[in-house]
């Protein structure tokens, strides 16, 4: 172990120390709400699988008071200037920047997420709220329709108080990407973080307020999904749910929503398939199917899980993939080395293990990884490759949601589209070619909501970002955040005095 990770160990310890004194409680109304009445559920580290702490968990009744609270600061949040919005917002991003060392040790702890990326995930969470702060002005704005004889134009106008339940990969970024948007409609909000990984959205709340935002605007409940999760969605007071998660919690979130008519937002799972042609620049192609496999230990919903290679090039590419999938540095994840840490939790880790006896008997080869590592108790599993994979098997269609990458071959574009699209999700695909037109051809035929074209996931705020099929409803990013978190009204005003059909003047 090198001197960085041993600075980062004792740093991180300094960090969680705070929160193994007491029971984690909620956040409402700007006032931390102990869990001391209420059930708690001890939450462990998966490097070594030692308690950082106890979380309360919460249920209907903490969340009818969040919502009281979400409800009671609405009307002056929407009502502030734009301007004032604006800069509340940018003073909550230099505070996360400030603790972002903080934030990034804590998640790493928290989640088993390499500290070489949750260093960035940290700064991406600031990176939100300042895109989302410069935007909250005009927010509002809307169109100027003119017609002959009237005028329409339109305003949106925040919603009211809406739920936001995020799930335990990358907590505290994922948390941001909604929360941020939200607050700069004009919204209060109610969080609900995933059970598996409470921490950093306890210090978001606690940033937030520090950097001046008022009381009851961000509101965070702890629990379990089948509790606090589902009041949050059948609470008659919260407007819409914003929601990240599993394609499964997605549909029972709907019908919990279905008797408040809730406006929902849903970003689900995914099995993102990366088409590499022999045409490509396949060295670049091979860093990143590596990249966006393993990073992120794979628990990623935009991870390409499914490498289609054209034939000519298949034996080729998977032997330099599999040489260079065996080099990758597993380990502790506050290691600046270490390239994958642990997966979040033993029953995780179970299910990822559960595939490789899924795969193997369907007919799947291990040609890298496959057996969990023997690391102190932790949630370790190494980088996996899977050859000889068939578009039918469930390794080939189910999302894994760990570092395992499914190879499956095909001879022309017909085929590679075929595969790509025979899956229930469709939220990301991925393509490596040197022939534009082609590039273009598959891009508009690919059963996804985002392509990229000889590049791995790099976002750009505005841009949209969801999925079709069962992996989401809706996008983020730039004004379609907007949309999803303000109602538009259409105002109609006559400017001329034009015939009105006149009734009851019969005698
Ligand atoms: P999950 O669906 O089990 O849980 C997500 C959140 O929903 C948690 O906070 C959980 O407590 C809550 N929840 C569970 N049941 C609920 C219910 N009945 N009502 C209300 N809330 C409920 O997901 P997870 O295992 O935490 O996260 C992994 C999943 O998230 C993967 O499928 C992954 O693909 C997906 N994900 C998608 C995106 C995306 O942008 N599309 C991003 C990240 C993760």
């Amino acid at each position: 172990m090198n001197d960085k990770y041993l600075e980062n160990e004792t740093k991180a310890r300094q960090y969680l120390a705070r929160f193994s004194e007491e029971i984690l409680g909620h956040v409402i109304g700007g006032e931390t709400v102990p869990g001391k009445n209420s059930a708690s559920m001890e939450n462990r580290t998966p490097i070594d699988g030692t308690v950082l702490n106890s979380t309360a968990m919460g249920g209907a009744a903490e969340i009818d008071k969040a919502v009281t609270a979400a409800t009671g600061a609405f009307t002056d949040w929407r009502d502030i200037s734009g301007a004032a919005r604006r800069q509340l917002l940018h003073n909550i991003a230099d505070a996360i920047e400030a603790r972002a060392e903080e934030i990034s040790l804590v998640e790493s702890m928290d989640t088993g997420q390499a500290i070489r990326y949750m260093g960035k995930a940290a700064i991406r969470g600031a990176e939100n709220f300042r895109f989302f702060a410069d935007r909250a002005p005009s927010a509002r704005d809307g169109h100027h329709l003119p017609a002959v004889g009237q005028l329409n134009y339109t305003q949106r106008q925040p919603l009211g108080p809406v739920g936001v339940i995020t799930p335990w990969n990358t907590p505290f970024m994922l948390s941001t990407w909604k929360i941020a948007p939200a607050l700069a409609a004009g919204c209060t909000v109610v969080h609900k973080p995933a059970e598996w990984s409470p921490l950093t959205a306890t210090l978001l709340a606690e940033i937030a307020h520090e950097a001046g935002l008022p009381a009851g605007v961000l509101n965070i409940v702890n629990g379990a999904g089948e509790t606090a999760g589902r009041a949050l969605s059948e609470h008659p007071g919260i407007h819409a749910i914003a929601f990240v998660g599993g394609s499964e919690t997605g549909r029972q979130i709907m019908a919990q929503g279905a008797q408040t008519l809730k406006r929902v937002h849903f970003e689900l799972g995914g099995k993102n398939p990366v088409i590499v042609f022999d045409d490509a620049d396949l060295e670049r192609a091979l860093d990143a199917v590596i990249f966006m496999i393993f990073s992120l230990n794979g628990e990623r919903c935009t991870s390409s899980s499914r490498l289609l290679v054209q034939a000519s090039i298949h034996d080729r590419f998977v032997e330099s993939l599999i040489a260079r999938t065996e080099r990758i540095k597993v380990g502790h994840p506050l290691d600046p080395a270490t390239e994958l840490g642990p997966l979040i939790h033993p029953d995780h880790l179970a299910k990822v293990c559960d595939y490789m006896e899924i795969g193997t008997a369907e007919g799947a080869v291990i040609r890298a990884g496959g057996n969990p590592l023997d690391h102190d108790r932790g949630c370790y599993f190494p980088p996996t490759v899977l050859t000889g994979v068939d578009n039918h098997m469930r390794v080939a269609r189910e999302e894994i949601f760990g570092p395992v990458l499914c190879v499956l071959p095909f001879t022309d574009e017909e085929e590679a589209l075929a595969i790509a699209n025979a899956v229930d999700y469709g939220l990301a695909g991925y393509l490596w070619t040197r022939d534009v037109g082609r590039a273009h051809r598959i891009a508009e035929l690919l059963e996804v909501g985002m392509v990229w074209v000889n590049s791995e996931n790099v976002r750009h705020l505005p841009a949209p970002f969801g999925g079709m099929k069962t992996s989401g409803i809706g996008r983020d990013g730039g004004d379609y955040s907007f949309d999803f978190f303000m109602e538009t009204k259409n105002i109609c005003v006559a400017t001329t005095d034009h015939r009105i059909s006149r009734m009851g003047l019969s005698d």
